[in-house]
């Protein structure tokens, strides 16, 4: 199952398998492209190891389009790409909203906004208090997923106490009612975190955005998409 050297454009195809997922269709996989920069490069993360207290965590607290989400665990070997084909299906361990329970690699179950980077502050936090504050944990939320009023409790904690293995991205498309062009970074550096905004479909520049040094403050990449707002 443990597949190697897939493509972008191989995991993209399988995000295509998916296309029955049609309660979110716009939000289906424009996420694609940093979620694959993360597992490809990024993540230190082994579908053989799953409980390895040592890895890093990647939470998909946007759990309400997990079509990216799911093609890339299948193209890094987690699930078998055949379950693509049935995703949200009665018997399928895929739903429209990711199970941790069912599939391997999930780390939370999500799809009601607001909560993911609230657990990743208490997760990146006992990871640092149990000696394993080498493993870094990466959240990802939308933009108006930030208008949960949990996040900003979770930014302004984890800015207070120099979260460092804490790692948001904000799939930015625009789609906030509460927010405004370009104010994603602001509401994350007022708190004393670092922050960096790319292009979505960048992989050098999220790449980068990833693995800057910040050892003494959570960072933000906010990844902007000019796909349609939703
Ligand atoms: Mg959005």
């Amino acid at each position: 199952m443990l597949r190697v050297n897939v493509t972008f454009e191989q995991v993209r195809e399988l995000a295509q398998r998916t296309v029955t997922d049609v309660r979110y269709p716009v939000v289906k996989s424009y996420t694609l492209d940093a979620i694959w920069v993360l597992y490809d490069r990024v993540l230190r993360v082994d579908p053989q190891r799953l409980d390895d207290p040592s890895r890093d965590r990647f939470l998909l607290s946007k759990g309400h389009g997990p079509s990216a989400f799911y093609a890339v665990l299948a193209a890094k070997g987690f699930i078998p790409a055949e379950w693509l084909d049935g995703i949200a299906a009665l018997e399928s361990p895929l739903g429209s909203h990711p199970d941790a329970t069912l599939v391997p690699g999930a780390e939370i179950s999500s799809g009601s906004l607001g909560h993911g980077l609230p657990l990743g502050v208490g997760l990146a936090h006992g990871l640092r208090a149990t000696g394993f504050g080498d493993s870094r944990v990466f959240t990802l939320v939308g933009d108006a997923e930030l208008d949960e009023g949990s996040n900003h409790e979770a930014i302004a904690y984890a800015g207070a106490v120099g979260l460092a293995n804490l790692n948001v991205i904000v799939a930015d498309n625009g789609s906030a009612s509460h927010g405004w062009p370009g104010g994603v970074a602001s509401r994350f550096t007022v708190n004393c975190w670092s922050a960096a905004t790319v292009d979505m479909a960048d992989h050098e520049a999220l790449y980068r955005s990833f693995t800057a040094p910040h050892p003494d403050r959570p960072h933000v990449t906010v990844a902007v998409s000019e796909t349609t707002p939703h």
